[in-house]
């Protein structure tokens, strides 16, 4: 997901580019004075140069960063917790598991864990990165564009994040308005999607397919970026019949998945991770196309090469936004406290 030459090549690229564009025009305006003080002109050359040094760092810190993760070995306590719950992980190669591996320290190098009124133990931790991985495992360049922090929660909550009182039937959202981007996660239903594998249902892998769903720019069910043209009508129709079939109670898929397209496309992927075989054998032709939007090259961006530059790593909460927690205090004062990261 993280890792690849392209983006490597890429931000070097981009970052010299700009840079030496940068000098050029210094050295436009420092031109006159090579005649007339030439030690003034020498030492500002010589700061200039130390100056690009300086930003060509910054420019490259993300992706070098990166690169050391590679180097970096994977600590043990993580490899059981992955063997232990992830199926997905266990059915890989040792190359794959390597990479696999690999993502999961880059994913929580760049990205926030912040309980909430609850701890990040590191099972937590391990599997929410797990969720994010699985489904673009197959996209070496893809990158959860906005998304910098989760928040778990420690048990379902509401619609409008409250721990406590009636309707706490969430176990997971990807917040929209000042929360945009940021996904919370029900640490009980994330550890329990991957520990019960018979239930085809995973709240991490459907939180992280909304995602890839709206990656194009509209929640939809429909993933133009990973679905080619030529299969959306195909794509159409097989959640059409899928979604009939379940409301004549007449398929193994949870019924949640015919609320409507934007939670059929979701549903279908848990089942999809969690039991390939199974999908396979019970739908082959809704399988078929999962496989082509997962094995899907997505398209190249110019974006995501500036937000390197400038190291983005996804929307967090700000740090004096008021605590999610509904503590009344400033995040930073409060639950930014319970933050993990790599
Ligand atoms: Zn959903
Ligand atoms: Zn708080």
């Amino acid at each position: 997901m993280h890792l690849s030459e392209r983006k490597k090549r890429e931000n070097i690229g981009l970052s010299v580019l700009l840079i030496a564009s940068i000098f050029a025009i210094f050295l436009l305006f420092i031109w006159k004075l090579k005649d007339s003080s030439p030690n003034v002109f020498y030492i500002l050359v010589a700061i200039g140069l130390l100056s690009c040094f300086s930003i060509y760092g910054i420019f490259t810190k993300k992706i070098r960063e990166r690169e050391a993760m590679k180097k970096k070995p994977f600590p043990e306590e993580w490899r059981k917790i992955l063997e232990r719950y992830v199926a997905f992980y266990r059915a890989l190669s040792a190359e794959e598991k390597d990479r696999f591996e690999t993502e999961i320290q880059v994913f929580l190098h760049e990205t926030r864990i912040t309980g909430i009124k609850t701890e990040v133990d590191d099972v937590t931790m391990v599997l929410a990165a797990a969720s994010a991985e699985i489904p673009v495992f197959s996209f070496p360049d893809w990158e959860y564009e906005n998304l910098g922090e989760i928040l778990i929660y420690p048990g379902p909550f509401s619609k409008d994040f409250r721990m406590e009182g009636p309707d706490r039937t969430v176990t997971g959202m990807v917040g929209t308005g000042i929360m945009q981007g940021i996904m919370i996660l029900s640490k009980p239903a994330l550890i329990g999607g991957f520990e019960n594998t018979n239930d085809k249902g995973n709240v991490g892998i459907h939180e992280f397919v909304h995602l890839l769903d709206s990656a194009d720019g509209s929640y939809d069910g429909i993933p133009n970026m990973f679905l080619d043209k030529a299969y959306l009508a195909p794509w159409l129709e097989v959640m059409h019949k899928e979604t009939e079939r379940i409301k004549d109670g007449d398929s193994k898929m949870n019924p949640y998945g015919a609320t409507n397209k934007i939670e059929f496309f979701a549903v279908a992927s848990e089942y999809f991770f969690e039991h390939p075989d199974a999908l396979k054998k019970e739908k082959p032709e809704l399988y078929e196309l999962l496989t082509k939007i997962f094995k899907q090259d997505t398209k190249h961006r110019l974006g995501s090469a500036v937000k390197n530059l400038i190291n983005y790593t996804g929307n967090k909460v700000s740090r004096n936004a008021a605590c999610p927690c509904g503590s009344g205090k400033k995040y930073k004062n409060c639950c930014l406290k319970n933050s993990r990261s790599y």
